[in-house]
C-alpha cells in the first residue's frame, strides 16, 4: 500500500497516525489554547493539513465557506443576510466575524481551533485579533509556502474520483492505471475550478487579497511559523506537531496511574 495524498486524506487513522512517530496521538493535550490560522495559495496542502491537524488533536476545523453553508443550509439570520450577497462573492466583514465569533464560543473549541481561510481581509484581522485576546486563546499563524508555478502545477495535475471522492496527481501520486480511480475503477476528472484559467485566477485571488493578510499577521507579536508545501502532508503534519512540542504549545497528557 502506497502511502501518500489519497491515503492521507481517506484513510486518516490507518495512514496518518501510525506515521505520528514523534507525538502519539492520543495522548498529548494542549497546554493552553490556540488558534491556529492555517494560510497558503490553493492547491499548498493547506486544507489537507487543516483536516490532519483536527483528526490527531480533536481541535475543530472551521472553515468559513463550510460555516456559511451551513448557516445558509439552516436558514439562520446569518444565513438568510449572506445569500444575497453571496451571489457576488463573498459574504461581509461583520457577518462573517458574528458567525466564527459564535463558532468559537462553543464547548468543543476550548482546547484549541483550526481556522481556515481566516481572517481573510484586514478588517477581519482588526476585529479578531482583540477577540482572541479577550477569550486569552493564542494566536499561531502558519504559513504553507509553496511557488505559484509548483502551485499551478499540482492543481492542474489534479484529478478527482466523481464516484468516491478519492484525489489523484497526475505527476505525484498516479492511479495504477490511467484515468481510472485505483479505489472504485470509477473515471477520473478535472474538477471544473482545477482547469487552467480559473487556477490562474484563483492563484492571483490569493496573491493580491489574501497575502497580504497573511503577511499583516507576521508583522504582529505572534507566533508565527512557515513550513514548505513541497513536503508531503505526512512529514509537515509532524514536523508541526514536533514544533508544537518543542514550544510547550502541547504536552503529554498524565498517564493513567497519577
Ligand atoms: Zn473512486
Amino acid at each position: 500500500m502506497r502511502a501518500g495524498f489519497v491515503d492521507a486524506v481517506h484513510r486518516p487513522n490507518r495512514i496518518v497516525l501510525s506515521q505520528l512517530n514523534t507525538v502519539v496521538a492520543a495522548s498529548f493535550r494542549a497546554s493552553k489554547p490556540l488558534a491556529v490560522l492555517l494560510y497558503g495559495a490553493p492547491g499548498s496542502g493547506k486544507g489537507t493539513l487543516g483536516r490532519m491537524l483536527s483528526q490527531v488533536t480533536a481541535w475543530p476545523h472551521i472553515s468559513t465557506g463550510d460555516l456559511l453553508r451551513r448557516h445558509i443550509e439552516q436558514g439562520t439570520p446569518a444565513g438568510q443576510a449572506s445569500v444575497e450577497i453571496l451571489r457576488g462573492g463573498y459574504a461581509p466583514d461583520s457577518v462573517v466575524n458574528e458567525l466564527v465569533a459564535d463558532r468559537m464560543a462553543q464547548p468543543d473549541c476550548r482546547k484549541g481551533i483550526i481556522l481556515d481561510g481566516y481572517p481573510r481581509t484586514l478588517e477581519q484581522t482588526l476585529q479578531f485579533l482583540p477577540v482572541l485576546r479577550r477569550l486569552e486563546i493564542e494566536p499561531l499563524l502558519v504559513r504553507l509556502v509553496l511557488d505559484y508555478t509548483e502551485v499551478k502545477l499540482r492543481l492542474q495535475a489534479r484529478r478527482f474520483c466523481s464516484s468516491c471522492g478519492a484525489i489523484f496527481n497526475v505527476v505525484r501520486l498516479p492511479p495504477r492505471k490511467t484515468g481510472i480511480c485505483d479505489e472504485c475503477g470509477a473515471g477520473l476528472t478535472e474538477r471544473v475550478d482545477d482547469q487552467t484559467d480559473l487556477i490562474v485566477r484563483r492563484i492571483e485571488h490569493y496573491a493580491t487579497l489574501t497575502e497580504p493578510v497573511a503577511q499583516f499577521l507576521a508583522e504582529q507579536p505572534i507566533r508565527s511559523w512557515e513550513f514548505s508545501g513541497t513536503e508531503t502532508p505526512n512529514k509537515i503534519l509532524n514536523d508541526f506537531l514536533e514544533r508544537l512540542q518543542q514550544h510547550s504549545l502541547i504536552e503529554p497528557a498524565p498517564s493513567v496511574a497519577q
